[in-house]
């Protein structure tokens, strides 16, 4: 097969654009995509001042040397959520990774906040990762606060958005609906948050990083239970298989068309946030989730005798 542009034997095929392309020209195609996916949502600026989360996965460090090569202001933000068979590699693989580039990093360490993620896990009678996730989120929210970053970008891609939507449409959650796109505004305390990979896909996101030669050895959380949103994932592969091209229209019509729709429900049911009373992050509790789960821990620290 040939390259679309300059007729050079083709190295990636994409069915759902309907085209192929050599290395070069993938690597300006992917980057025209991703210039586009910010400009179509309005997500940055060269002047803003960009957090970029990095798990050390490829997908953030992809993230993060696309944007650089583009120009924008990026800081790398790690939390190193303190597990034992995974956080000593991915934080090494995000030190080398902006070393290598030159690219300022901040690293938040979970064990130094009494927060690992395996002590959370030892307290918890239910899987840990929604807890983990509401760490980091803390962490991503308060880190770009209080650094001054009024942007903070993550690295989810295509799949990862199409996937999500299909989980909250077939719940109907209209709360997540209402919410979910490239970039949810900054408000209430919270900083703006931007995915600029939203017209990627995984699979060419996992092509670029290849030919950008980014190291991937990422050892998997032992607490994982497979890829987030795994069987959403297969069936839209064998959906865009059958329908090339379906993907993106599936989620660009939601934010054209459908998203508005929820917003507008959303407005009028929508829980008031106000500041924790113990650390002032925004929460619609009184106290916020990291809070409990730290009086959660100082409870079982002061009983010897609990059995979790
Ligand atoms: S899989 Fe591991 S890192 Fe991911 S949310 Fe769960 S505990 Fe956290
Ligand atoms: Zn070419
Ligand atoms: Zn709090």
């Amino acid at each position: 097969m040939k390259c679309r542009r300059c007729k050079a034997e083709a190295v990636v095929s994409l069915p759902s654009h309907n085209t192929a392309f050599c290395a070069d020209c993938f690597l300006e195609f992917f980057s025209r995509q991703v210039d586009r996916g910010i400009h179509e949502q309005k997500l940055m600026t060269r002047e803003d001042h960009v957090l970029v989360a990095l798990s050390g996965g490829k997908d953030s460090l992809a993230l993060m040397l696309e944007l650089g090569r583009q120009g924008y202001n990026v800081t790398g933000l790690h939390i190193d959520l303190g597990i034992p068979q995974s956080s000593p590699a991915a934080r090494s693989v995000v030190e080398r990774f902006c070393a290598k580039y030159g690219f300022p990093l901040i690293v938040r360490d979970m064990k130094n906040e009494g927060l690992a993620i395996p002590k959370v896990k030892s307290m918890l009678h239910r899987p840990v990762c929604s807890a983990c996730g509401k760490i980091k989120r803390y962490f991503f929210n308060q880190t770009a606060r209080k650094g001054g970053f009024n942007v903070l970008a993550t690295g989810h891609n295509l799949d990862d958005e199409t996937a999500r939507l299909t989980s909250n449409t077939l719940r109907w959650d209209i709360a997540y609906l209402s919410d979910q796109g490239p970039r949810l505004d900054d408000a209430d305390g919270f900083t703006r948050k931007v995915k600029p990979f939203w017209r990627v896909t995984e699979f060419e996101t996992a092509n670029y990083a290849f030919l950008m030669g980014i190291e991937n050895h990422y050892a998997p959380c032992p607490y994982s239970q497979g890829a987030s949103f795994s069987t959403l994932k297969s069936l839209w592969i064998d959906l865009e298989e059958q329908m090339p091209g379906r993907k993106m229209n599936f989620y660009q019509g939601f934010l054209e068309r459908g998203r508005k729709v929820f917003q507008g429900v959303e407005e009028k049911q929508g829980e008031a946030l106000a500041p924790c009373e113990r650390c002032g992050y925004p929460t619609s509790a009184g106290m916020c989730g990291v809070c409990r789960i730290r009086e959660a821990l100082a409870e079982k620290e002061g009983c010897p005798e609990t059995d979790s």
